[in-house]
């Protein structure tokens, strides 16, 4: 299997690897094995440098300046916008919102989408699956207003149950949020029959895409949703930008969430004139340089292409769950048949964090724990899991080298 999978003239997995200047370390005097790209992933040189040189070259305040290194500044964070826009087939870049990261992004959709909507008796509708990011922000506002948050379940196999979503949408569903693929099980959430069914009713949809962008293509259009929130950081770029794409016609029909420079067109002390999209829900100075290395990562990932990507980690995958199920005592915990590059896992009779640890000292770097998904562990009665994630930079001999230390701790503490 691995040698027909590898295919290496197809995939330039050693010059993507060449990329990735932190994956060329020793810890614990074992060359480093990163698979907590499901946390974070690492950095290519290209966003890197593009920081670097946007420090040394371009930067200033944005927008407001008339100056030449703010109008270069300003040139480069909107044409980073674009690249967005162009990476999620948006219709407009005014459809692209920069913020924090996913929970920002979600929180700002409980909070001006549906705080003002909100009536007591009304539902919010999310799935057994969410991180805490999309549960939480909806309990807050649930909470406030005397809604009821709703969860479609899954089966054993982590996968959605897809009728029993439809029956819970009605008259009283105000907003359906759901991941388009689980951090906790790697499951891809069929997002677009979801979209469907919710519209049917007139429901708007969230999706949770923080872990999907990495892996697979996504095209905002075709799967129809009206919000679809991302972080930077899971997808090769920096930390503290994300995105929240939405439909022109909602954002514009939602109050600003914050207030202060930038969402302004005009101020008195009676009252404000606000900006016009995406500006509107960008109060104070944005994350300038963060946002133009968001830029330089999507564009890193266009020139490998998502699908050359999707299709070498969904090999990777598949040889990996393969010989995970040799391991006497391991046992697979999310084994949905559409499936992003996430093996997360149980070893008989052994903690979670002492696999994590143990590992750790072979140079791997995996997650142990709830994974902020405590209900998804309360749904497999486990109290935590191991999950390596995979990312573009993955080897077949990586797997092997994590499959080997899995049999040596089963043996030291087995
Ligand atoms: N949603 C999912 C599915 C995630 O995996 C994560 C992060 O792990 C988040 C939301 C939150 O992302 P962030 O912490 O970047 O806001």
């Amino acid at each position: 299997m691995r040698q027909t999978a590898l295919r290496p003239s197809a995939y330039p997995i050693a010059a993507i690897r060449a990329d990735f200047p932190a994956l060329h370390q020793k810890v614990h005097g074992k060359p480093l094995i990163y698979l907590d790209n499901a946390a974070s992933s690492q950095k290519p040189r290209q966003v890197i440098e593009t920081l670097a040189e946007f420090y040394a070259h371009d930067y200033a305040n944005v927008h407001r300046g008339v100056h030449t290194l703010s109008e270069r500044a300003t040139a480069r964070f909107e044409a980073a916008r674009e690249a967005v826009r162009r990476f999620l087939n948006a219709k407009e870049r005014a459809e692209i919102v920069f913020v924090r990261g996913t929970t920002e992004a979600i929180n700002l959709v409980a909070q001006s989408y549906c705080r003002p909507r909100l009536q007591a008796g009304d539902e919010v509708l999310i799935s057994a699956m969410e991180h805490h990011s999309n549960i939480v922000p909806w309990q807050l506002v649930c909470r406030e207003k005397g809604a009821k948050l709703k969860v479609a379940p899954m089966n054993q196999k982590g996968e959605l149950q897809l009728d029993e979503f439809a029956q819970l949408l009605g008259p009283q569903t105000r907003l359906v949020a759901v991941a388009h693929m689980s951090n906790a099980l790697g499951t891809i959430n069929p997002v677009k029959e979801i979209c469907a069914l919710a519209h049917l009713h007139g429901i708007p949809v969230l999706v949770d895409g923080a872990q999907a962008v990495p892996h697979l293509p996504v095209d905002v259009q075709a799967l129809g949703c009206d919000f679809y929130a991302f972080s930077g950081h899971k997808l090769y770029g920096p930390t503290g930008i994300g995105v929240l794409y939405g439909k022109r016609a909602l954002l514009e029909a939602m109050p600003p969430w914050q207030g202060g420079g930038e969402m302004i067109r005009r101020v008195t002390f009676e009252a404000t004139e606000y900006n016009d999209l995406p500006y509107k829900f960008e109060a104070g100075t944005p994350a300038i340089a963060e946002a133009v290395g968001l830029g330089a990562a999507i564009e890193y990932l266009e020139r490998l292409g998502l699908e050359a990507v999707e299709r070498h980690e969904q090999e990777l995958l598949a040889y990996a769950t393969a010989k995970a199920k040799e391991i006497k005592g391991l046992k697979i915990i999310g084994e949905a048949s559409s499936k992003g590059a996430i093996l997360s896992f149980t070893l008989e009779g052994i903690h979670p964090h002492d696999v994590g640890t143990f590992l750790d000292h072979y140079g791997i770097a995996v997650r142990a724990g709830h994974h902020c998904a405590m209900p998804v562990m309360d749904f497999f009665n486990v109290p935590a899991t191991t999950r390596a994630s995979f990312a573009l930079y993955n080897t077949y001999e990586e797997v092997d080298s994590l499959m080997a230390a899995i049999q040596e701790i089963i043996k030291v503490f087995g």
